[in-house]
């Protein structure tokens, strides 16, 4: 698809935050109902949004107003990503360079991820739920982005679960501690509790192994110590969330009552009846087996592996399509941080491979924006385009409404003011 360059689309002249705008829009999403105003009319100033409708402002809030025409912007707020890793960089692909970011000290650590929440809301992505980290960051970044939100200079708000919680010696180690390090399920929840948990996040399963097309190692936690977790989660007021792929692992994460799916990759049918009769949450993570089939040559995945990536997506999608059948909440999360998939920009590349795999393409950027926060974050303060909200929101080409990867390209406004992006995209 061919679309405009960015600048011809919201021009270098729009004011940079001390009068009043009146923006003539392509398009405006409501992302609540699904649907986009047509030729809409956008007013505000660094005090908020005046006017935001089809219908022409009242002149008395456009007399001194810059106006601008732009037929083929599109504005749309701000978006949520429903499973990042945000101490690590995803867009590093080389190994040894991946390995060393790792090891470094809490210390740095938090210093790049606090520049990478900032990247983040600098690119459109207000708020992010992480899969978890085991030094601190995460909860660390958590409690400085939430106070930094009335700053102008903001950053993506992050809600940690601290370290995930893993069988000692199984998958996880580079994001998770060992539920071994306490007597019970019960006391590991509450120690993740106590550090400011905003949720908990388990590994019940290893990932896919890639060469095999499988996931070939046993799960890591049965039924009845994930209900454990799940009582234990619920006691504290918090959604458990479990990184799962695997039938039998799945099987087990399902059963022991977990509130998310995390990837759910080779989920079965029966199962996906089973979570919807359980009102449980999916989480597709489409990202990660993409960027694996992109970035192939790096990993020395050959054509053989190649292949099993790509029916390995194209079962996903099929489940997918039986999940959206069969009604199951379905959330938009990208694993950013995970081998190759960057912050921000993986977002987008999810809500496009959602769309890819069956999901209407306005439906899948809505939710990022709308159902991710309503149901994993619902203290986090609505986030619409309406007269009254603070003017914070992404003029992005109207092409995003098709192809999600188009908001790459958005301007973000802040208090009516575009932010201008630094060199970001290598923190990402
Ligand atoms: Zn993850």
């Amino acid at each position: 698809m061919k679309t405009k360059p960015l600048a011809e689309i919201v021009p270098a002249s729009l004011d940079t935050g001390s009068g009043t705008v009146w923006l003539q829009l392509g398009q405006l999403l409501d992302a609540a109902k699904r649907r986009c105003h047509h030729n809409a009319h956008l007013v505000y100033d660094s005090n908020g949004i005046l006017h935001a409708s089809e219908a022409p402002p009242p002149p008395e809030l456009t007399r001194a107003a810059q106006t601008l025409n732009l037929p083929d912007a599109l504005a749309l707020p701000l978006l949520f990503d429903g499973h990042t890793h945000i101490n690590l960089c995803g867009g590093e692909t080389d190994a040894q360079r991946r390995n060393a970011a790792q090891l470094q000290e809490p210390g740095p650590l938090l210093e790049q991820a606090q520049e990478r929440a900032r990247a983040i809301f600098h690119m459109g992505v207000r708020a992010l739920r992480d899969g978890g980290d085991k030094d601190g960051v995460g909860l660390a970044l958590s409690s400085k982005a939430n106070a930094s939100n009335t700053e102008a200079f903001r950053m993506a708000r992050v809600f940690s679960p601290g370290p995930g919680i893993h069988r000692r010696g199984r998958y996880g180690s580079f994001f998770s501690t060992p539920v071994e390090a306490f007597a019970s399920e019960a006391d590991c929840v509450a120690s993740r509790a106590a550090l400011g948990a905003a949720h908990i996040k388990i590994v019940p399963t290893g990932i896919i192994n890639f060469a095999k097309g499988a996931v070939t190692a046993k799960p890591q936690f049965s039924r009845d110590e994930i209900r454990a977790f799940k009582e234990a989660t619920a006691a504290h007021g918090l959604h458990l969330m479990a990184h799962a792929s695997g039938e039998d692992g799945i099987g087990n994460a399902i059963q022991g009552g977990v509130d998310t799916i995390e990837h759910g990759y080779f989920i079965t049918r029966e199962q996906l009846a089973i979570m919807r009769d359980q009102n449980q949450i999916w989480v597709p993570t489409f990202a990660p087996v993409h960027r694996q089939i992109i970035h192939a040559d790096e990993m020395g995945w050959d054509d053989a592996i190649v292949g099993n990536l790509r029916r390995i997506l194209d079962g996903h999608a099929k489940s997918l399509g039986q999940a959206m059948d069969m009604g199951i909440e379905i959330l938009i999360g990208s694993d950013a941080g995970s081998y190759g998939v960057p912050h921000a920009i993986g977002l987008f590349e999810e809500i496009w491979l959602m769309s890819q795999a069956g999901m209407p393409a306005l439906e899948a950027l809505c939710r990022a924006i709308h159902d991710n926060p309503l149901r994993l974050a619902p203290k986090l303060e609505p986030n619409t385009i309406t007269a009254g909200r603070e003017a914070t929101f992404l003029l992005a080409p109207t092409a995003a409404l098709k192809d999600a990867r188009e908001l790459a390209k958005a301007t973000v406004l802040v208090r009516g003011a575009p932010v201008q992006q630094p060199e970001i995209r290598g923190l990402l």
